[in-house]
């Protein structure tokens, strides 16, 4: 399998291509140009967060304790203890960082539902939502975005898939055809849950009336 360099030097190397077309497409301003290159190159490291102790896990776990640490500071009334707020705060992130982390490396299994191709659907719906109803963004940009984060993602499960065929022997190793699955019997419950999410992302979230007029 490619590994966490390849990874992201080739996500970032197409985001840069696809931005700069957009850009002299007119299609988006410098500034959204550089969010685009900077989704599409995290989320060509995104389906490795399922390999326990990798650099993208560590690094997402890091980042979503800091935000929860975050929140939590904003989110208690203001009128309690500095110290019991940041206890709180300190223990949240902590929580995050060891608990959950724990958890999800003990219920995800690498190379299983977060190398497939529902996963990158869902993460491109995921962006649309967000970006629509967190962000603000406008309909056109958040599909925009979302097109991007599949992209990487896919980008990603190609380049794995590419990498478990043997060049030199034109053999195939065992790892071929586990990295952009559509299925597995074995899971079908968690697949059939991923497509139900897939297709109900689809049905209610709001598409642009002129797809072509971008
Ligand atoms: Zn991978």
């Amino acid at each position: 399998m490619a590994n966490f360099r390849t990874h992201i030097t080739v996500a970032a190397g197409g985001s840069i291509a696809a931005t700069a077309v957009c850009v002299q497409a007119g299609f988006v301003d410098h500034t959204q140009g550089l969010l685009l290159i900077a989704l599409g190159t995290l989320a060509g490291i995104l389906p490795d967060i399922d390999s326990d102790h990798s650099i993208p896990t560590r690094l997402i776990f890091n980042v979503i304790s800091v935000a929860v640490a975050i929140a939590v500071l904003f989110a208690l009334p203001g009128q309690v203890h500095l110290l019991y707020l940041l206890g709180t705060a300190l223990l949240s992130a902590l929580f995050v960082r060891y608990i959950a982390y724990a958890i999800f490396a003990g219920i995800t299994e690498h190379r299983g539902l977060f190398h497939s191709l529902p996963a990158a659907l869902l993460f491109g719906l995921a962006t649309v939502s967000t970006g629509i109803h967190v962000l603000g963004w406008s309909l056109h940009f958040a599909w925009l975005s979302a097109g991007f984060v599949s992209g990487g993602y896919l980008l990603h499960l190609m380049l794995d898939e590419l990498y478990s065929v043997n060049f030199m022997g034109s053999s195939i190793k065992k790892s071929f055809g586990s990295a952009l699955t559509l299925f597995t019997r074995s899971s079908w419950l968690s697949y059939l849950l991923l497509y139900a999410a897939v297709g109900a992302g689809f049905y209610l979230l709001p598409t642009p009336k002129g797809w072509i007029s971008l």
